[in-house]
């Protein structure tokens, strides 16, 4: 099989490449890839998504190039929303040209400030659509909408999927890069303050990398599911207040919680209801919160100084 993943040097696209077998093309700018090694079945065309095209087919199309980064993408809301609606449309058009399998890597963020918890793939959803954060989550829904639109107009294969807060090794910890995980690992490491941003109740649940590979592999090789959407997470709400305190007890750091201002439109709470894919993919998390933080922190000891 051939596949095309944007996105594919990134955190989850570096992941994924590890265990698909077949030939493989990514399409990557480069703007956040930091821990991507190339490999001999692999070739790589470094550019931007939106200005990509080529005349090659393929049997698997996959989206994920976006930056994911709430501070990373406020800071460059024109390419993130560039990368999640053209760059969409061109992907979408080389899988109609391929008659391939189309996967877009959506987010649990198209929800905004959900109501829901947890929340089910057929909640519309509460998104300021002028807000800092629109740039990301407004995009992700149009691409939704688009990549719909291309299942019902030309019966294009289209599979979405909403992963909800995935984390492990390989996850940028520097600078706005950094997730909530991989930065709080780090500043404890370093024995830094922990940043809490607001009163640290907000919640997010958490998926450990491996985990959403094996979703996403699942969704390439199921049959039937044309059309369809899955929220790819844990339906298990954490604290990110509870969250800090789980990563100074692993890593045994002494550092202080501090708090700072809360960030704007922040969602309260975020939880994934995964019904839907325990029955069509067949599928569940393995990895408990405390087993996937350890591997994570193992990794970051070996690579951060
Ligand atoms: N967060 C925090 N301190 C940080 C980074 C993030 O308290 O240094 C909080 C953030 O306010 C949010 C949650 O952790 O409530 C998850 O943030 P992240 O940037 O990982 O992604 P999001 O889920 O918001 O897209």
């Amino acid at each position: 099989m051939r596949f095309l993943i944007s996105g594919g040097a990134g955190f989850l696209g570096s992941h994924l490449i590890d265990s698909i077998n077949g030939e493989i093309v990514i399409v990557d700018d480069f703007s956040t890839a930091k821990y991507f090694q190339a490999k001999s079945n692999i070739k790589v065309i470094r550019e931007k998504i939106e200005r990509f095209d080529t005349t090659e087919k393929y049997d698997v199309v996959i989206h994920l190039a976006s930056r994911p980064s709430p501070e990373d993408y406020m800071q460059y809301p024109v390419e993130t929303a560039l990368s999640n609606s053209l760059g969409t449309y061109r992907m979408l058009e080389i899988a109609r040209k391929s008659d391939a399998i189309f996967i877009y890597s959506s987010s649990s963020e198209i929800y905004g400030d959900a109501e829901i918890i947890p929340t089910p793939e057929d909640y519309w959803g509460k998104v300021n659509p002028i807000g800092m954060r629109s740039c990301y989550d407004e995009s992700k829904r149009f691409s939704e909408a688009l990549a719909m639109s291309y299942y019902r107009e030309y019966g294009l294969d289209v599979r979405i999927q909403r992963p909800f807060n995935v984390y492990g090794p390989r996850l940028r910890e520097d600078g706005s890069y950094g997730r909530v995980i991989s930065r709080f690992i780090v500043q404890a490491l370093r024995g830094e303050n922990i940043t809490i941003y607001g009163d640290g109740n907000q919640t997010r649940s958490f998926l450990y990398v491996s985990d959403w590979v094996e979703a996403t592999l699942k969704m390439i090789y199921t049959n039937g599911i044309k059309g369809q959407v899955f929220n790819i997470g844990s339906d298990k709400e954490t604290k990110i207040i509870d969250l800090a305190r789980m990563i100074l007890k692993i890593t045994g750091s002494k550092s202080n919680i501090v708090f700072l201002p809360p960030r704007e439109d922040d969602p309260r709470r975020r939880a994934a209801d995964i019904k839907k894919a325990k029955e069509l993919l067949k599928w569940e998390p393995k990895i408990s919160l405390e087993e996937g933080l350890t591997r994570t922190i193992n990794w970051f000891r070996s690579v951060i100084s």
